[in-house]
């Protein structure tokens, strides 16, 4: 059996894990984290009976542990480093935003596999994180489907026949639209995803393009890959889901029907390949598929998002922050499509870097971001 912790089990990504969690044999769940949707996690208890429960306020988990006496609730960050002191043999980061970044620093002394689906961890503190997980053995599998693609076709990470990665993008909702059609488009419209069903915010990160440029940065973090080595490409029909070229010249594809019940299963079960869920086999009779160049001009903050990355230090988590609050300000339409990118542009150009930052310092300079861009 094994004891599986999910942290973010009320989100996206946390719900499928628990589809995929009800169909494998041999798993179960340990622990669950939630935020702020108590009606779907009082639903998770009653049906996975955690004996674990973790909740983002105090005040919820003590209404909670009133009502479910046979759980242990805890809270807050403290709460989650508590989930982690516990026999589990899978930790699945299901968070969004930075809220889990520190605990998995943690967790990765407990040398469990880690199946990661939250892209902060990797983008703010990608050095700190992998040279951890180095150091204890610590296996990080990826949950997002572009890189669960290249780990399927890489075999393993330090592959020396592997040349380049292409991490495919479907290119947004506004990939036919001009950028003055771009710049009327409301929320709704951004959130009208062609191919994935996701969450809010990478959706519209979807839209900008900034979520390929977030994958980029995953991926050299990852696979340890130069930024000269990782290309993006766009695919609308996002049936490949990466691909890995090679020094022979050869490309290995992994194709498959766009769902993210595949790249959770892979994840908990890797090395395996076990099959619980089904999901809607790919066919492929009469299917085209078209691959092309990026439009940096039209999309600027993929180039700009690449170009943090390359330049490391503190500059990814800079922009990472910048680009979260202007997401939100977008989603409660306070601002424009277009003004995402200025409000990034403006603070990466006034930001001075500090090579290799401590993580406190990634949190301080993530705060005050956060702090001075929620005001205006
Ligand atoms: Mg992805």
């Amino acid at each position: 059996m094994k004891n599986v912790i999910i942290l973010g089990s009320t989100g996206s990504i946390g719900t499928q894990t628990l589809q995929v969690i009800d169909k494998l044999e041999d798993y179960k769940v340990l622990a669950i984290s939630c935020g702020k949707n108590i009606e779907l996690v009082k639903k998770q208890i009653e049906k996975y009976s955690p004996k674990y429960v973790c909740t983002k306020d105090f005040e919820d988990a003590k209404i909670l542990s009133e009502i479910y006496p046979k759980t242990k609730f805890f809270s807050k960050e403290e709460g989650l480093f508590e989930l982690i002191k516990t026999q589990y043999d899978i930790l699945v980061v299901a968070t969004s935003g930075i809220v889990s970044v520190k605990t998995v620093l943690k967790a990765i002394e407990n040398k469990k596999t880690i199946a990661l689906a939250n892209k902060e961890t990797l983008v703010m503190a990608g050095d700190i994180v992998m040279k951890k997980a180095k150091e204890y053995n610590t296996p990080i599998i990826p949950i997002d489907s572009e890189h669960s693609a290249i780990l399927q076709c890489i075999n393993k990470v330090d592959n020396p026949y592997a040349k380049r990665l292409w991490i495919t993008a479907s290119g947004g909702p506004f990939l036919n639209n001009t950028r003055e059609e771009m710049e009327k488009f409301s929320a709704k419209e951004a959130l009208n995803h062609p191919r994935w069903n996701m969450g809010k915010k990478i959706t519209v990160d979807c839209a900008t393009l900034v979520n390929k440029g977030l994958e980029v940065i995953e991926a050299h973090h990852l696979y340890n890959f130069d930024y000269d080595r990782i290309k993006v490409v766009i695919h609308p029909e996002s049936l490949v889901h990466s691909f890995v070229e090679f020094t022979d010249g050869s490309f290995l594809a992994q194709i498959g029907t766009p769902s993210m019940h595949i790249p959770i299963q892979y994840a908990i079960t890797y090395p395996e390949r076990k099959s619980g869920i089904k999901t809607d086999s790919f066919c492929p009779w009469g299917r085209q598929m078209n691959f092309f160049e990026p439009d940096f001009n039209k999309f600027p903050l993929l180039k700009l998002t690449i170009e943090c990355g390359k330049t490391g230090g503190i500059m990814p988590a800079i922009l990472n922050a910048a680009n979260e609050i202007a997401v939100y300000k977008f989603l409660e339409g306070k601002i424009n499509f277009l003004d995402i990118e200025k409000i990034i542009f403006k603070e990466i150009k006034s930001s001075k870097n500090i090579q290799n930052p401590t993580i406190e310092e990634i949190f301080e300079k993530d705060k005050e971001i956060r702090t001075r861009l929620s005001q205006i």
